[in-house]
């Protein structure tokens, strides 16, 4: 049975929280979960899992390449492969100006000693993506790229962490934070979930108390970080983002590789089991204090346009799912992911703005480096939360 007194409480029960809690558990920490509803309820249950460095942007990139090396040995780190398939991901040109900027991309990128990205001309991308419309002249290409599953993914990151000594309570709702001493005391609300929402077994980790003691404490709140941050003294300006995607039905395989297109919004890829995945960030409605989100089906139509652009055979085919998941937006689109500016002992994991899949291994890995030496060479340097606290935007405010 769990004890009461943890080092380290991290709010939040999606991958970031987990992959947090596991790889400091396995440095010798005593770790807590803290999570408002159930385990991979908000953007990690609703994931594309898309395994990208492909146009990632500079401020994030050497952390997403070690990520991507992470991935690649993702067993290693959870026991599973987590449904990782590195088939590649291709950003298509549909013209001459789309091209170019790929081809610039690539060339800066060579400039700077990157290799990860690639230019393919059209008789490659045919070779590696035959159903893609005649009209597409080039692209460029992560070849080891791709995508996991995110619910395998979930369950590998829940398994490991409960198996390397993590306790997870869900249905626990972290509402005030306040300093003690060195110390940080959480006040919890218990009774968010009602008993009939958990399972058998996850009953059993519900919170016995209402308040824990811990000198650590990582912020791993997804959507709702920014509450949390404010309740430590750092108000990050943050926005929310309502991510929608598109399920079909199961297909005979069509296409390996993830693709997405340069200019336009669009994810497109084949699950194992056959249905096309589609997103590429549309948007639907945020409702943070309701905790969930609506599908525009208006907006989704231009997601279902973009997909049958490129992927003409796929025009008569049905959908048979569509959903949204919340998640935390920065002004830069670039994580926060460091120590608290005003609070020593908490640091923050959040506002992946719709990429953070990816970077999961990792930034669980720098979290860990922090709290347990104090300093990490991973390359988080700027992704601190300074950046947008010193600066903030009545935009993104707003
Ligand atoms: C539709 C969609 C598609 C995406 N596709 C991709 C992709 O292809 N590739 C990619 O890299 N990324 C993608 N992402 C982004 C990626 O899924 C997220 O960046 C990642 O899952 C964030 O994980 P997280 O643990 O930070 O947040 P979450 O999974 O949202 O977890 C945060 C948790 O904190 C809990 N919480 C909040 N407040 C409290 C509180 N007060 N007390 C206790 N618990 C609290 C919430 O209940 C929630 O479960 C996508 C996101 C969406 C929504």
């Amino acid at each position: 049975m769990s004890s009461d007194v943890f080092d380290v409480a991290v709010i939040g029960g999606g991958l970031h929280g987990l992959s947090a809690a596991l790889q400091l558990s396995r440095a010798g920490k005593r770790v807590v979960v803290l999570e408002r509803a159930w385990v991979g309820r908000h953007a990690s249950g609703a994931s594309a899992a898309g395994v990208r460095t492909l146009n990632r942007d500079m401020g994030e990139l050497d952390l997403a390449l070690e990520s991507m090396e992470m991935w690649h040995n993702i067993g290693l780190l959870v026991g599973d492969d987590c449904g990782f398939n590195a088939h590649g991901q291709i950003c298509v040109a549909e013209h001459p100006d789309s091209l170019s900027k790929l081809e610039e991309r690539v060339s800066r990128l060579r400039g700077l000693g990157y290799t990860h990205e690639a230019i393919i001309d059209a008789r490659e991308l045919r070779r590696r993506v035959p159903a893609i419309s005649p009209h597409c002249i080039g692209a460029s290409i992560a070849p080891d790229n791709g995508a996991a599953d995110p619910h395998r993914t979930l369950a590998a990151f829940r398994r490991s962490a409960q198996a390397a000594g993590v306790v997870i309570r869900e249905g626990c709702d972290v509402r005030r934070i306040e300093q003690r001493g060195q110390d940080w005391s959480i006040e919890m609300d218990s009774a968010a979930v009602t008993d009939s929402a958990l399972s058998g077994s996850q009953a059993h980790d519900r919170a016995p108390t209402s308040t824990l003691v811990v000198p650590f404490v990582v912020n791993a709140a997804g959507a709702w970080s920014g509450r949390i941050a404010a309740m430590v003294g750092d108000d990050i300006p943050l926005d929310t983002k309502a991510s929608m995607m598109i399920v079909s039905e199961r297909l005979a395989p069509m296409i390996e590789p993830v693709v997405s297109i340069m200019g336009r919004s669009l994810s497109f890829k084949q699950s194992d089991q056959g249905t096309l995945v589609i997103g590429g960030g549309l948007q639907g409605i945020p409702d943070l204090d309701a905790e969930t989100s609506a599908v525009r089906m208006g907006v989704l139509s231009k997601g279902a346009r973009a997909a049958t652009d490129l992927f003409p055979c796929v025009r008569d085919i049905r959908i048979v799912r569509v959903w949204s998941g919340l998640e935390a937006k920065t002004e830069d689109m670039l994580p926060v992911v460091g120590a608290a500016v005003n609070a020593p002992g908490v640091f923050h994991a959040f506002g992946y703005s719709g990429h953070g899949f990816q970077l999961v291994p990792v930034v669980g890995a720098a979290l860990t480096d922090l709290i347990v030496s104090g300093s990490t060479r991973r390359a988080i340097g700027a992704l601190n939360a300074q950046r947008l606290m010193a600066t903030p935007s009545a935009e993104v405010a707003a």
